[in-house]
């Protein structure tokens, strides 16, 4: 019985010949203009997304996990579905690039007095009305656009500058971790610490990928109670972010947590309380936690917050066990130094961004009691 390969032989040539008469019709009528976006050093092909049913995909960079139908775009506009695989159209696209110092961030404990090449993209997969920096995190990427950067021309540029390490910020990095990725792991080579100013709602795919790219400090921002979080965000599931604090700290990382306190939304005492308690719960009582003074922005005009508000919440924070609890954005004030839990010493003195005295022994301890201090990386001393 040789009869059936003869015919699938036969329906196959008839196959090659629809496919080959397919690519000579594409050849005369030319690519399609999302296909004309691939040439684009920006557009580049996503690390994380899986193939959903037809030619839908799931993107798996943040957990609103969205599922892109061929020609769209998800929910932050950086990923678009392209023949059904998913692009990122934001690969090296910045939006700003500047040297910073890494108190700004704010990290308080990890590589104190350095300073960090600081760079964002566009977008954001948040929702946030008070949003601080809106007019990067509100603007819907164009691919054809950008201007686009090298990765081995950041780290250099880092290196010339006398920065000590890289830092994405200012929108939401996860939406540039792919090109992130490129530029942390040749920072690496080059002896640069890696850190994220994020809102957490990365997957614990893309917190992994970063992790082996040498990303060592992250920054979380703790917006509120899962209300705050529902109203005002977009529909984000706050338990996500408590996973992500947990686990980064599990896996390793550097973490502080930071609370924009906004008069009138998440500022009341059972919402603080709940925040410290699982801030404890998470990420325990070592970590860091900064309450930082919210200015009207964007879409919000509530007045800017209390002062007395935010020393409420350091005085919570110190009373229920956190042992570095911090106010930001009131510089001069007594609560941005470093404080021994155990024996009070005063061990960092800060004005706004900038460390005024160093009081911690080389090896991380109280220079008065020998408390061991929680300190990543090394205090470096600005002439
Ligand atoms: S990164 Fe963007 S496209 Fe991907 S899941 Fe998050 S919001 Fe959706
Ligand atoms: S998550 Fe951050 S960058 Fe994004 S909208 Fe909210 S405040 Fe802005």
């Amino acid at each position: 019985m040789n009869e059936p390969p003869i015919f699938i032989i036969d329906s196959l040539i008839g196959k090659l010949g629809i496919l080959l008469f397919l690519c000579a019709l594409k050849c005369l009528v030319g690519a399609s203009p999302l296909e004309k976006l691939l040439h684009l050093p920006n557009v580049h092909e996503s690390t994380f997304y899986r193939r959903a049913s037809g030619d839908r995909v799931e993107c798996i960079l943040c957990e609103r996990r969205c599922i892109i139908p061929f020609g769209e775009y998800g929910f932050c506009r950086t990923r678009l579905n392209i023949n059904g695989r998913l692009y990122t159209v934001v690969y090296g696209a910045l939006s700003a690039i500047e040297g910073r110092p890494i108190e700004i961030k704010p990290f308080f404990h990890y590589w104190p007095g350095s300073t960090a090449l600081t760079f964002s993209t566009w977008s954001c997969n948040f929702n946030c009305p008070w949003c601080q920096n809106w007019t990067l995190s509100k603007v819907s990427p164009s691919p054809d656009k950008m201007e686009y950067y090298d990765p081995l021309d950041i780290v250099n540029l880092a290196v010339q500058s006398g920065d000590e390490g890289l830092c994405a910020s200012f929108q939401e990095p996860t939406l540039l971790t792919d090109w992130n990725i490129d530029v942390f792991k040749i920072g690496r080579e080059m002896g640069l610490y890696a850190c994220y100013v994020s809102n957490g709602y990365m997957t614990l795919e893309a917190l992994k990928a970063l992790q082996e790219s040498g990303m060592d400090g992250l920054k979380i921002d703790i917006k509120g109670d899962s209300e705050v979080y529902e109203k005002f965000c977009g529909g984000i599931d706050l338990e996500k972010i408590w996973r992500n604090v947990n686990e980064a700290k599990r896996m390793g990382f550097h973490v502080e947590l930071v609370n924009l306190v906004i008069t009138g939304t998440n500022d009341d005492e059972e919402c603080l309380r709940g925040i410290i308690e699982r801030a404890l719960k998470e990420a325990g009582p070592d970590t860091p936690i900064h309450f930082t003074r919210y200015y009207p922005a964007y879409k919000f005009d509530k007045p800017a917050t209390s002062i007395r508000t935010l020393e409420k919440a350091y005085e919570m924070a110190r009373s229920m066990g956190m042992q570095y609890p911090y106010i930001g954005n009131v510089p001069g004030h007594r609560y941005e130094h470093t404080y021994c839990p155990n024996c009070h010493e005063l061990l960092i003195k800060r004005y706004g961004f900038s460390v005024i005295r160093y009081n911690i022994t080389e090896d991380n301890k109280c220079p008065k009691c020998g408390f061991s201090i929680n300190i990543r990386g090394k205090y470096i001393r600005r002439k």
